[in-house]
């Protein structure tokens, strides 16, 4: 996997170091001009109640398209551009973007935004967030900032200063990819957390595998425990959906219910009402 082998690894050019070497320094390059190009946008994916589908509001995700290479993945130029230091205009972008849009939206759903190790280590981010709420007129009540564990761990206290300015704010924070970093059990006590995201690789297969039923399992305990909703990301099959629905996952995410996707209310007025089947059967609202 690109993430798992640390920073700035492109683990998918692996075989062919060569190419890697070349290809980072490609993206490092355009990676600079990509935003003063116009060369992002974002996509939002369906964040909705694991029982009886109501749509609770969306994740912000961001997408690259590079005039030659076409679609870049995140997970391939987010690591790069944090490295570069990029990534801080790139969020704020991001942040900006999301929070405009969703200013916009007909109902007041949440918006999920992620937000990288590199913007939660600067001290003025929670200004710098204040300000795009105000800028935007997004009641901070509706804004959620995504981030991990390990983007934490980097620098303990400045991290932990950060989250409880943006707590004072008034905007909502879930701890992303949960079980995937480090000493996950001291972050949740640690942080101010609002919401777990159980990450995908403990999701997929959950129905039939017992060991990952049995993680999956003692999350859902912890943030009962601890009066933390649960995201599960990543459903993509109805059984996986029946396991968590029956063992008390309050919300759920993937492609069973849409993949993320453009969405033009300025466009359209209108805001997709929840829809249980996948995404092929979006109704109005969604852009091609
Ligand atoms: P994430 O925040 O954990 O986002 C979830 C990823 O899972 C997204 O990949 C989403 O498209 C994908 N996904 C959703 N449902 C399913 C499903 O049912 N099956 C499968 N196989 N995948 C599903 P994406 O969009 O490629 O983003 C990858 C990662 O890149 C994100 O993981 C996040 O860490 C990062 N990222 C994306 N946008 C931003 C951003 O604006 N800022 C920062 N800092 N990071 C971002
Ligand atoms: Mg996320
Ligand atoms: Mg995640
Ligand atoms: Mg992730």
């Amino acid at each position: 996997r690109a993430k798992a082998d640390g920073r700035g690894t492109y683990g998918v050019f692996e075989p062919e170091m060569g190419i890697a070497v070349r290809e980072r320094h490609g993206v490092e390059r355009d990676l600079e001009c990509a935003l003063a190009r116009d060369e992002f946008h974002l996509v939002y994916q369906k964040q909705v109640a694991a029982d009886g589908g109501a749509l609770l509001g969306f994740e912000a995700l961001l997408r690259w398209t590079h005039p030659e290479r076409g679609r870049v993945p995140p997970d391939l130029f987010i690591p790069v551009a944090e490295e570069r230091g990029t990534i801080s205009a790139i969020g704020m972008w991001v942040l900006r973007t999301a929070c405009r849009e969703a200013a916009g939206w007909e109902a007041p759903l949440r918006v999920a935004v992620n937000v990288s190790a590199v913007q939660v280590h600067d001290p003025a981010f929670a200004a710098q967030v204040l300000a795009v709420l105000l800028e935007t007129g997004l009641p901070a009540a509706r804004l959620e900032l995504e981030i991990t564990e390990t983007a934490l761990i980097r620098n303990f206290d400045r991290a932990v200063a950060t989250l409880r300015q943006l707590k004072t704010l008034g905007v909502g924070i879930a701890m992303d990819d949960f079980g995937t970093g480090y000493s996950s059990l001291a972050n949740l006590r640690a942080f101010p957390f609002d919401r777990i995201k159980i990450d995908q690789s403990f999701v997929r297969n959950v129905d039939t595998n017992a060991q990952t039923a049995a993680i999956v399992r003692a999350v859902l305990g912890l943030g009962s425990g601890l009066g933390l909703p649960v995201v599960a990301e990543g459903v993509e099959t109805p059984e996986e959906l029946a396991f968590l629905k029956a063992a008390g996952c309050a919300e759920v995410q993937g492609y069973l219910f849409g993949r993320p996707a453009p969405l033009n209310p300025h466009e359209t007025g209108i805001v997709p009402k929840a829809d249980p089947r996948p995404d092929q059967a979006a109704g109005p609202g969604w852009a091609a």
